[in-house]
């Protein structure tokens, strides 16, 4: 009454194949040798036709805004929620089922999942989890031969897929929406139960006698959610359906459904072709978040005090400042630059302007700067880098090259070596000066390649005599 209610998966029909399974999550995550995947048991197991001893499946009720709006009651309508597991690390995970049939919150829909839309959220939960970034796993992906239809409201016509069952693995699959569901509907009590709950097993650092516990939980919340949202901006990760019910308590990505990485630079860029006024464009993603950050702050106000809400205003204005400290941070360490200078915002902001007017490649262009060396940027030697080749078409370009190349200057080329000094010597004791003069205008420059201190060998192996030198302070 209720949180959760208990619901069976309804087993996909036979004949049954398993797609894929990550061995990282398997092995890793649930401490299983991978060759376990391969019986018949496992097929049936990770695809709801048998149940772990002591498995209590259970489908989650939860509400949420979508798109903007309160879209009230929702829930898993086609996960089943198989219980917490144990790795031998103690670490507890909890297990899903997705596709595995119909719930009570399945409203109209069928409670499947087809292999489309199942292949691609196995591939982007692992894919993230290996870029870094806080996300939801993927065990195994199991396909079958049952068909699978899908009318209009999922792509205009009606079409015949098949079904597939990802067993997919989080610390928690709490929602914002698991808190604005009962904060919504007045069960206070039960908001309370769920939110000491959650503290409890997942803010470990969090005391549960603190009386401003719900405070720094929502504190923990605005912050890792920018931190998220940065790290997606810095992959070029457009999550697609940022309502607030696919944005996790625990602030890993969930629900991958029409995400995409955006190729083409492009703020605007829009993955999800059903989202028309593109509210979830790559641009707009640490905006909706501060959004869906207001509304679990409206679900936490029945608990809070009225200093405390007050406080968590506060908390919620510094969310803009945690983003942009960190996207600051996280595009400063893409292009290789250390300790921090007045003009690293401009220098990015100049470069993703130049993308985007150039159109390039986000991945390959920050890949390739990374790898093409100063010298070749310098010469503009830049065949088989083809994102920098676009890049390069920009009028600004060579403008920001040498902004950028000055930037990156940590590794001079030319040091005033014992024995280039005692060269320089030698002829100013005999009035000729040009080599003391020389050394000054090359260690003036000391990170640019320059002809004349190339021709005197000044970057080469030092000569043999150099080795005999000797300075004392007599001297
Ligand atoms: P999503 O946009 O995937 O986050 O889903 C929004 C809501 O629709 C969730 O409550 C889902 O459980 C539900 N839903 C999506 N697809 C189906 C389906 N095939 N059958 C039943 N419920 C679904
Ligand atoms: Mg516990
Ligand atoms: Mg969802």
């Amino acid at each position: 009454n209720c949180i959760f209610s208990k619901s069976l998966p309804t087993p996909l029909k036979g004949p049954l194949r398993l797609a894929a399974v990550s061995k990282d999550a398997i092995e890793g995550v649930l401490n299983v040798d991978t060759a376990v995947t391969q019986s018949d048991e496992f097929l049936h197991y990770a695809s709801g036709g048998r149940l772990l001893p002591g498995s209590v499946p259970l489908a989650h009720r939860y509400g949420g805004h979508q798109f903007g709006y309160w879209a009230g009651q929702l829930g898993d309508g086609r996960a089943h929620f198989l219980g917490q597991y144990t790795n031998r690390k103690g670490d507890v995970w909890e297990l899903q089922l997705k596709g595995s049939g119909k719930t009570p919150y399945s409203r109209s829909g069928d409670g499947r999942a087809v292999i489309r839309s199942s292949v691609r959220e196995f591939l982007c939960s692992e894919a993230m989890h290996f870029l870094g970034i806080p996300t939801s796993r993927a065990a195994s992906l199991i396909v079958s031969d049952e068909p699978v239809l899908r009318d209009q409201f999922y792509n205009g016509r009606v079409k015949t897929e098949r079904g597939a069952v990802v067993l997919r693995l989080a610390k928690s699959w709490f929602r914002i929406g698991s808190l604005e569901i009962l904060a919504q509907s007045g069960e206070i009590d039960l908001l309370r139960k769920l939110l000491n709950f959650v503290i409890n097993e997942h803010f470990s650092s969090i005391n549960s006698d603190d009386p401003d516990k719900y405070l720094v939980f929502y504190s923990t919340v605005v912050n890792e959610t920018a931190h998220l949202i940065a790290q997606w901006m810095s992959v070029g990760f457009a999550h697609g359906v940022c309502n607030t019910d696919n944005f996790s308590l625990l602030s890993v990505t969930i629900d991958y459904g029409p995400f995409g990485f955006m190729e083409s630079y492009d703020p605007h860029f829009v993955p999800n072709s059903s989202d028309d006024e593109g509210r979830y464009s790559i641009g707009a993603q640490a905006n909706v978040a501060l959004f869906n950050l207001e509304k679990l702050l409206a679900a936490l106000r029945p608990v809070l005090s009225q200093k405390q809400q007050r406080e968590a205003q506060i908390i919620l204005k510094g969310y803009v400042d945690v983003y942009q400290m960190r996207i600051h941070q996280l595009f400063k360490a893409k292009l290789g630059l250390l300790d921090e200078e007045e003009d690293d915002g401009y220098l990015i902001g100049f470069l993703l302007k130049m993308m985007e007017d150039t159109r390039s490649d986000f991945t390959m262009t920050f890949r390739q700067l990374s790898e093409v060396s100063a010298q070749q940027l310098h010469n503009r030697n830049l065949t088989q880098m083809w994102a920098l080749e676009d890049l390069s078409s920009h009028k600004l370009f060579s403008d920001w090259l040498s902004m950028y190349l000055h930037r990156l200057n940590v590794n001079p080329r030319y040091v005033l070596r014992n024995w280039m000094a005692d060269s320089a010597i030698r002829k100013a004791e005999m009035n000729d000066f040009s080599e003391v003069e020389l050394l000054l205008h090359v260690l003036s420059s000391p990170f640019v390649t320059q002809e004349t201190a190339e021709e005197a060998g000044y970057a080469a192996r030092p000569p043999m005599w150099a080795k005999r030198l000797k300075v004392s302070c007599s001297s």
